[in-house]
């Protein structure tokens, strides 16, 4: 598989044997992060699909994007700067945001995005849709203690939420 990759211009390695991805490397790897993110867009935008469903399906779907399509998806979806989990698209600067469990009790602030890594959880997505949680809402802390589930109010309702999206979900800084 390195050896494939070495072949192809898309990785180098340096004196120390360590693996760096060239520029052509990056464009490429920058290139399916685009396609991933527009297809999940297209799932929520064009096909109804529900933001928490879309991750699975755009692993799918990315794969079978020409390069023309990707940018008939592009042009037709108007253009968006992030995927519906926030995440911005390769080359476009994100707005500063922080952790939930950097925010102090009794501050609200509003979610901005669920980074890459934790859309592949299964089932994580789809917790925090059944707790009211996805990009755009305003979250008030009402107590939060390392490690514990944390009280929140999101739409006037009082919930208690699992420890773990204090590292997980990203808010407005
Ligand atoms: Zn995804
Ligand atoms: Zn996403």
């Amino acid at each position: 598989m390195v050896h494939r990759l070495e072949r192809d211009g898309l990785i180098a390695l340096d004196e120390r044997k360590e693996v760096h991805l060239t520029k052509s490397g990056k464009r490429h790897a920058d290139s399916i992060v685009r396609r991933h993110r527009l297809a999940e867009r297209f799932l929520v935008e064009v096909l109804g699909f529900e933001w928490w469903k879309t991750h699975e399906e755009a692993e799918r779907l990315e794969h079978a994007m020409s390069p023309e399509m990707e940018q008939r998806i592009q042009m037709v979806l108007g253009d968006p700067q992030t995927c519906p989990h926030g995440n911005p698209m390769p080359g476009v600067r994100g707005r500063p945001t922080k952790p939930l469990e950097r925010v102090p009790a009794g501050a609200t602030a509003t979610v901005e995005r669920i980074p890459d890594q934790f859309e592949h959880e299964p089932g994580f997505l789809e917790y925090l849709d059944s707790q009211g949680l996805r990009p755009g809402v305003d979250v008030r802390v009402v107590d939060l203690r390392h490690g514990e589930p944390i009280r929140v109010m999101v739409d006037g309702t009082e919930r208690t939420i699992r420890a773990d999206c204090g590292q997980k979900v990203w808010v407005r800084a």
